[in-house]
């Protein structure tokens, strides 16, 4: 099992497919994906990642990106990470605009959970806050996807001061009758977003008394629960998250492992370089030096974050590696 310095457990990977993205969500790339898209991953690469993760212990693959469902062969690495790898967990971070034509396809390639960006519920508010009009299809993806059995299914939701804030009984409202989870996400300070940082940041605590208050009790999280704090109520279906990456010992519950489209592994989403293992990746002859080069690098593994400080390595806009 993979275990850092500060005797962190990890299990769960997050891979991004690619830095490209076709939205413009105002908080991450505002005016869209303009960089040159270094060659990402191929399959072969990917399955030779994935068998050196999993014999280190890792039983939940993330995919994620830039937005992971432009990748054309998407498909294909779902079934091979599930099929041929063996991972017991295969979930995607997506904007959700692939998922009217193919939700049931990824599911048949072997995807068990999914994870689907709606920062609005209202359309209008959907396009400003992403650049494009396709909240009403997202809602009914979410709806498709509840009825089709995935393990689970959470809704990401950037809370934006002066944006979406007064959203939120609408979003508790979406959630009573809807086996989801919501994830409240607080905006993150990124090396492109310092204006809109000041102007919209929240602190996602404010909403927990509020929940506290309407009969909302928090969840025991389990080992595997990472850094979100939930919180259930008995007359919702729903559960409510909160990601608070700004409060004290969020990184103490750290339980993740990320590595880049390109092949670098990044110990901490806001920490300085990547530790490259694509030379490693080639072959699968070279699997036990790739074990050997993770497990040193997680020793190097930082206690936390230091975003408090401005300090947010070269994290430009999270589109870069993924939330
Ligand atoms: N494109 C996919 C999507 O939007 O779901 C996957 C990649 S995106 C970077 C992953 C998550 O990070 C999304 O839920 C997004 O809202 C969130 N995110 C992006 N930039 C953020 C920021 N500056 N602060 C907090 N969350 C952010
Ligand atoms: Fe693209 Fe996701 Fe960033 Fe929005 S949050 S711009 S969908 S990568």
């Amino acid at each position: 099992m993979l275990v850092d310095s500060f005797s962190r457990k990890f299990k769960y990977l997050r891979l991004s497919l690619t830095e490209k993205c076709n939205f413009k969500c105002s908080y991450c790339l505002p005016n869209g994906y303009k960089g040159c898209s270094p060659k990402s991953l191929e399959v072969d690469e990917i399955i030779n990642l994935a068998s050196a993760f999993k014999e280190l212990g890792i039983e939940k693959i993330r995919l994620t990106g830039g937005e992971p469902t432009l990748r054309h062969d998407l498909v294909k690495i779902i079934y091979a990470l599930k099929s041929e790898v063996g991972i017991s967990q295969v979930a995607l971070t997506t904007n959700g605009f692939r998922l009217d034509r193919d939700l049931e396809v990824f599911q048949s390639a072997g995807l068990d959970c999914l994870n689907v960006s709606l920062d609005s519920l209202i359309k209008e508010k959907f396009q400003s806050i992403c650049g494009i009009d396709k909240c009403e299809s997202i809602k009914q993806a979410v709806d498709r996807a509840i009825h089709m059995g995935f393990k689970s299914i959470k809704v990401n939701c950037v809370l934006l001061k002066d944006l979406n804030d007064i959203e939120f009984p609408e979003f508790l409202k979406f959630a009573q009758s809807r086996q989801i989870s919501i994830r409240f996400i607080e905006l993150m300070r990124t090396g492109d977003n310092q204006e809109y940082f000041k102007k919209h940041h929240l602190p996602v605590s404010t909403f927990e008394q509020t929940l506290l208050r309407g009969g909302w009790e928090a969840q025991q999280s389990g080992p595997a629960s990472g850094p979100a704090k939930e919180f259930g109520h008995p007359e919702f279906l729903g559960k409510i998250g909160f990601i608070s990456p700004y409060s004290k010992d969020f990184c103490s519950t750290c339980n993740r492992l990320r590595v880049s489209s390109t092949g670098g592994l990044r110990l901490c989403l806001f920490g300085q370089g990547d530790v490259s293992l694509r030379h490693l990746l080639q072959n699968s002859s070279d699997r036990f030096e790739l074990k050997e080069m993770i497990a040193c690098a997680l020793k190097l593994k930082p206690e936390g974050h230091r975003l408090h400080q401005n300090v947010y390595g070269n994290m430009h806009s999270l589109s870069a590696i993924g939330g």
